[in-house]
C-alpha cells in the first residue's frame, strides 16, 4: 500500500501539487511497517493520513505554504497527530494550502497553487488535502476549517469534508490564524473512515486552553443520551440561504437531495437564521483581527526566517514581513490592524462580535438539543423542533483557476458565505458530496458530532 501512494504522490505531483512535502517511497514504506509493528489492530491501521502544513509534524517541515517559514521544522508533533499515529494511521506527507489559511481557492502559496485534473479551483484554504483524497494519494486527510477551508475544498472535489464542533480536537501543535474559529478538520471518500480519524482524535488536551473540559464532555454525553431517538428526522432549511446568487445546479441538486428525503419520510422545514446575512462582514472582520495579532510573532527575531541586512530593530521587521508574507496574508494583517485600532473598533470589531453573539442565538433556536455551553437554563428554553440544518457548501460550481485568478479579493471572501456562519457559531458541520462538485452541509447543534456524521450517511 506504501509503494501504491508514494508512487501515485510522485507520478501526481507535478501536474497537481496537492503535496509541498511526501516522504520518498522507501521512508514512507518503513513508517508503515513501524505503525503496523508499534500499533497493531488500531482503527487507523493501515490508513494514510495526509496533513495540512499548518498543523506541525516532527517528520516534516512545517511552513504554512509560506516563504518566511520555508525550511522550518517542529521539534514535536502536533496533537491531533499524535492521536492519529496512536491509532495506527501512516503520515503520509504535509499538503498545500493558502498561507497560514487564508483564502478560498488554494492558490496563494508559497509553493505554487494547487491545481486539479478539470483545472477548476481546488478550494481552500486545504484545497492540497482535498485533492490528495479525491485522487486517492491518501485516504484521510487533516485540515483546518477557520470560516470553510475544508468543507468548501470538500464540496469542489466531491468528497466529505468535516469541521467538528469547536474545542473537540485539539489545537495545539495547529498554527493559528484566527483562534477562536480555527478547527481541525477531516476529509475522506468513505464515512466509515472519517468517523473513525474524528473519534480517535477527539478528547480533552491539558496543552490546549481551548479544549472542551472532561467536565462538560461529561455533560454533554448526559444531554446527549436523554435525547429521545427518532427514526423520521426534521431537517431545516434557512430561508436566508435561498438567495438569487445560488447557481442553478446548487438549487437543483439541493431540492432534489430535499426531494428525496422527504419521500423517504423525513420532514422538510423552512427555517429562519435572521443574522445569517450579516455573517460573512462579521467573519471577515474577525478573522483578520485575529490574525494580526497571531501573526505578529513572525517578526524574524521569535519566528520564521530573518531578512538579511538589518543592522536595526524596525527595518528588520518590516523587511522580514515584507519577504516572508505574501500579499493576500499582508491585506489581512492591515485589515485587522485597522478594525482593532482605536477609532475604528467599535464600528467594526465590537459590532462583529455583536453579529455572532446574535447568530448563536438564531441557532440555538431552532435545534432540538440544547446547547450545552450556553448560558441560559435549559428549562427556561423554548426547545427547538429540529435536529438539523442542511444548507448548499457553496452557491456556485468551483470556478475555473484562470478565472479566479482575475478576481478581486472580495470575490473570493463571497465564496464563504455559507461556510461561515457554522464557524462563527463553533457548530459541527459536515460538507456531503451531493452532485459532482457540489457539496450540502450537514450542521447540528455544538457536541452533537456523531449525530450530524451519520445523518450525512442519510444524506448522501
Ligand atoms: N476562506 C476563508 C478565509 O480566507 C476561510 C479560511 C479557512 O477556513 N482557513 O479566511
Amino acid at each position: 500500500l506504501a509503494g501504491e501512494f508514494s508512487r501515485r504522490q510522485q507520478t501526481l505531483s507535478k501536474s497537481l501539487n496537492a503535496f509541498i512535502a511526501v516522504a520518498d517511497e522507501q521512508s514512507l514504506t518503513e513508517a508503515a511497517e513501524r505503525a503496523a509493528r508499534d500499533t497493531p489492530n488500531k482503527p487507523l491501521s493501515d490508513t494514510f493520513v495526509a496533513v495540512k502544513d499548518n498543523i506541525c509534524t516532527s517528520d516534516f517541515p512545517t511552513t504554512c505554504a509560506s516563504r518566511g517559514l520555508t525550511g522550518y521544522r517542529s521539534p514535536y508533533d502536533a496533537t491531533v497527530v499524535s492521536r492519529i499515529r496512536a491509532a495506527g494511521g501512516v503520515i503520509a506527507g504535509k499538503t498545500n494550502l493558502d498561507e497560514f489559511g487564508m483564502g478560498s481557492h488554494s492558490l496563494h502559496s508559497a509553493f505554487g497553487p494547487v491545481q486539479t485534473e478539470s483545472g477548476h479551483s481546488a478550494g481552500g484554504s486545504s484545497g492540497g488535502s482535498a485533492v490528495a483524497v479525491a485522487t486517492d494519494q491518501c485516504h484521510v486527510a487533516l485540515g483546518t476549517d477557520t470560516g470553510g477551508s475544508v468543507r468548501l475544498p470538500a464540496a469542489f472535489n466531491s468528497i466529505l469534508g468535516f469541521k467538528p464542533s469547536y474545542g473537540l480536537v485539539s489545537r495545539w501543535g495547529v498554527v493559528a490564524y484566527a483562534n477562536s474559529l480555527d478547527t481541525v478538520g477531516f476529509f475522506a471518500k468513505d464515512s466509515a473512515k472519517m468517523k473513525d480519524a474524528f473519534s480517535e482524535s477527539n478528547g480533552h488536551d491539558a496543552l490546549d486552553p481551548t479544549s472542551l473540559t472532561s467536565a462538560t464532555r461529561k455533560r454533554l454525553d448526559t444531554v446527549l443520551a436523554s435525547r429521545s431517538e427518532r427514526s423520521k428526522l426534521r431537517f431545516g432549511i434557512p430561508e436566508e440561504c435561498i438567495i438569487q446568487e445560488l447557481s442553478g445546479p446548487v438549487r437543483d441538486a439541493w431540492k432534489s437531495t430535499l426531494l428525496a428525503l422527504q419521500k423517504a419520510g423525513h420532514e422538510i422545514a423552512l427555517v429562519s437564521l435572521p443574522s445569517l446575512p450579516h455573517a460573512l462582514s462579521a467573519y471577515y472582520i474577525l478573522a483578520p483581527a485575529e490574525a494580526s495579532s497571531n501573526l505578529a510573532k513572525y517578526d524574524g527575531v521569535r519566528y520564521g526566517q530573518q531578512a538579511p541586512d538589518s543592522p536595526h530593530l524596525g527595518p528588520l521587521y518590516a523587511r522580514t514581513r515584507q519577504h516572508g508574507f505574501g500579499t493576500e496574508v499582508r491585506r489581512r494583517i492591515l485589515l485587522g490592524a485597522y478594525s482593532l485600532s482605536a477609532n475604528a473598533i467599535d464600528n467594526y470589531f465590537m459590532q462583529a462580535q455583536r453579529v455572532r453573539r446574535l447568530l448563536k442565538q438564531d441557532f440555538d433556536s431552532l435545534f432540538r438539543l440544547p446547547n450545552v455551553l450556553s448560558n441560559a437554563k435549559n428549562e427556561e428554553r423554548d426547545s427547538g423542533t429540529i435536529d438539523v440544518i442542511l444548507m448548499p457548501t457553496s452557491a456556485t460550481l468551483p470556478p475555473k483557476i484562470d478565472l479566479v485568478k482575475e478576481q478581486a479579493p472580495l470575490d473570493a471572501f463571497a465564496t464563504d458565505v455559507f461556510t461561515v456562519p457554522a464557524s462563527l457559531a463553533g457548530l459541527p458541520a459536515l460538507s456531503v458530496p451531493i452532485a459532482d462538485q457540489i457539496g450540502l452541509q450537514v450542521i447540528g447543534q455544538y457536541g452533537d458530532d456523531h449525530n450530524v456524521l451519520n445523518i450525512g450517511e442519510v444524506v448522501a
